[in-house]
């Protein structure tokens, strides 16, 4: 019998999205996200779209080497059924995985296919362990402090209360700012991200000034350099304040030397890392070890989020949501799917992602 869920397309173009405002962390600053939007097509008709979103200052990856590499990675699935698809990941991961911005763009596409095959909204396929409304934080890039306190103003207006701060620069600065947000934004909580901008000295003093000053620090998460275990390990020993890891933990070979290590409290999950399948993989692994989740994204649009909100509502076990990154754009690619009311994003109804493009694609890429 012929395999109605048989994957017979997959397509690929270029897209790019304005930012409200320039995004500035530790590592490096972005006006314009140029991400890559991804379109599956099966036998039965059903059709899935994904985004790759490389963040070149973090990820080294960048668009036109996403869309290099796409062609090669499409072929590894065509003609398989996405029934499989955890098979068709690890062909992936096993073809590109030095862009795992790639593979985690066709992944999402072959989920959103799959799920909408089946009539059966994303989070359901990983069996709905905690579907309900949750609240996001929102990301206050590195800026002057008076705009930084102004900009975090209007976010609490419109009923913000986790923070997650761009630090990483340099230590007196961030405190103050950090201070500065505080004393704007009553009850508040807040996560700090360093970007790998510290070094060890640094981390600990910032750490230092924070108990001193008793901050309202939920998280403080890659104070160091990725390779650094060693400075993850000396911290969290000396510190009181949960550390997490982000750029640290891209893989699940990474994650098991963090775990080995009792390096962190906290990891980082974000599917443009290690792709969509692996995200899973680690998480199960960070569960079963103890440890608590985080997830967030790279410069994306709802599409990349949604896939990774399925995550939290489908895997269960995620306690910070850091998937405030669409808000952040200038404008909406796609219509449908989850929506944020404030700062809490909502369930939808439809299945797979349930979104639908905007725009028709152009400069597309085909592989059939
Ligand atoms: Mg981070």
């Amino acid at each position: 019998m012929r395999d109605p869920f048989c994957i017979t397309k997959i397509e690929a173009w270029p897209i790019a999205l304005p930012l409200r405002a320039p995004f500035v962390v530790a590592s490096g600053a972005m006006t314009l996200a140029h991400n890559v939007f991804v379109r599956v097509t099966l036998r039965n008709g059903a059709y899935g779209i994904g985004e790759m979103a490389p963040f070149p200052e973090i990820s080294g990856e960048d668009q036109a080497g996403s869309l290099r590499v796409f062609p090669l990675a499409a072929k590894v699935c065509l003609g398989q059924s996405v029934t499989h698809f955890r098979k068709v990941a690890k062909q992936l991961r096993e073809v590109a995985w030095q862009t795992p911005a790639v593979r985690c763009g066709i992944e999402t596409a072959l989920l959103d296919a799959l799920c909408r095959g089946m009539g059966i909204p994303l989070w359901g396929l990983w069996g709905g362990a905690d579907v309900r409304r949750r609240e996001t934080d929102v990301t206050l890039p590195i800026g002057p402090r008076d705009q930084v306190v102004d900009t975090a103003r209007a976010w609490y207006a419109r009923g913000f209360r986790i923070f997650k701060m761009k630090i990483g620069l340099e230590v007196d600065e961030d405190i103050r700012r950090i201070e500065a947000v505080c004393a704007a934004c009553p009850h508040s909580k807040f996560v700090l991200d360093a970007n790998e901008g510290f070094s060890l000295e640094q981390a600990s003093e910032c750490m230092k000034a924070m108990e001193r000053l008793r901050l309202p620090v939920m998280v403080f998460e890659q104070p160091v350099a990725r390779e650094d275990v060693e400075g993850f390990v000396a911290l969290r020993r000396s510190g009181t304040i949960p550390l997490a890891a982000d750029e640290s933990v891209r893989s699940v070979e990474d994650a098991r030397q963090l775990i080995e290590r009792q390096a962190v409290d906290v990891l980082n999950l974000k599917i443009t890392k290690c792709g969509v399948v692996e995200s899973m993989d680690i998480a199960g692994m960070a569960r079963a070890s103890g440890l608590r989740l985080m997830i967030g994204g790279m410069v994306e649009s709802r599409v990349a989020m949604g896939c990774s909100w399925s995550l939290v509502l489908g895997l269960g076990g995620f306690e910070f949501l850091d998937l405030d990154m669409p808000l952040l754009l200038a404008g909406d690619p796609v219509q449908g799917g989850y929506a944020y009311e404030g700062p809490v994003l909502q369930l939808w109804g439809g299945s797979g992602l349930g979104m639908e493009l905007r725009e028709e694609a152009s400069s597309v890429i085909v592989v059939e």
